[in-house]
């Protein structure tokens, strides 16, 4: 319980400084700095992103997410589980877009290539113009409106541009035999209370993934441990797994 309480602190501070650190999540400005060769704060965010995942699955999403942190809170009004299946999909979908027209602006750009991590942002800020908090707010509402109508994290569910990096990035790391964390489960000792599904920021039936013994590749799940801690029987724990399979 009191690592849920740290994590929801971390969480939520990293939500409120998102007028901040905004830009170096930026879906578009990764695209501009391409046109001009730079690899800006976006795109050193998700390399890092990517290459955290294969140690460390999608535990960003858990801990340090801005856009989960906002959802968090949005759970208050809504907690219900969303519905998975191929709604799911749709944030791989906009991602192979995205990334294709990375690939295509970088191609037809110009100048050397560069790093600049501070790239259109003032002295490393995101927000320092007003007309810049109608973008913050129009972002807000992308990622608040989905947790609201669909319930518990639906923007990480459906259309997060971040997730896929992270999912993908784990997939390789399992395949390359990386030590990684996962949730692991006890099956014999559970007793279908389902106190992990009500606990469970991404709305996921842990219950059923326990019995199933599929819950160690779950694809949706953030690594936040919230289950971890609400099950009466610790049938869940942490744990670096080495796959040889
Ligand atoms: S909280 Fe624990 S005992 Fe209850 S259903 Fe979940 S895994 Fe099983
Ligand atoms: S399954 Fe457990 S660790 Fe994964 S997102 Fe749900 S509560 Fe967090």
């Amino acid at each position: 319980m009191k690592r849920q309480r740290i994590r929801k602190t971390i969480i939520f501070i990293s939500f409120l400084l998102f007028p901040i650190i905004m830009w170096y999540f930026s879906p578009y400005l990764i695209l501009q700095a391409a046109s001009e060769h730079i690899m800006n704060g976006s795109f050193c965010v998700f390399v890092a992103m990517f290459v955290f995942s294969m140690f460390a699955g999608r535990v960003w999403c858990g801990y340090l997410c801005p856009a989960g942190g906002l959802q968090e809170c949005c759970s208050r009004m809504n907690e219900s589980p969303v519905k998975q299946g191929w709604r799911d999909k749709i944030k791989y979908v906009i991602w192979s877009i995205w990334m294709v027209a990375i690939v295509v602006t970088f191609i037809l750009g110009k100048n050397d290539v560069t790093v600049d991590f501070f790239y259109m942002t003032d002295h490393g800020i995101s927000v320092t113009e007003i007309y810049n908090y109608i973008i913050y707010y129009g972002v807000l509402l992308i990622l608040f409106l989905p947790a609201l109508i669909h319930g518990k994290r639906g923007a990480c569910h459906y259309i997060c541009w971040m997730a896929p990096f992270m999912v993908i990035g784990s997939s390789i790391g399992r395949l390359l035999h990386i030590p990684q964390l996962h949730i692991q489960a006890n099956k014999d000792k559970c007793v279908s209370c389902k106190k992990c599904n009500k606990a469970c920021p991404m709305g996921l039936d842990v219950a059923a993934m326990v019995a199933a013994g599929t819950n160690g590749n779950c694809t949706e799940c953030i690594q936040c441990g919230a289950c971890v801690d609400e099950c009466p029987k610790d049938v869940l724990k942490y744990k670096m797994i080495w796959r040889k399979e």
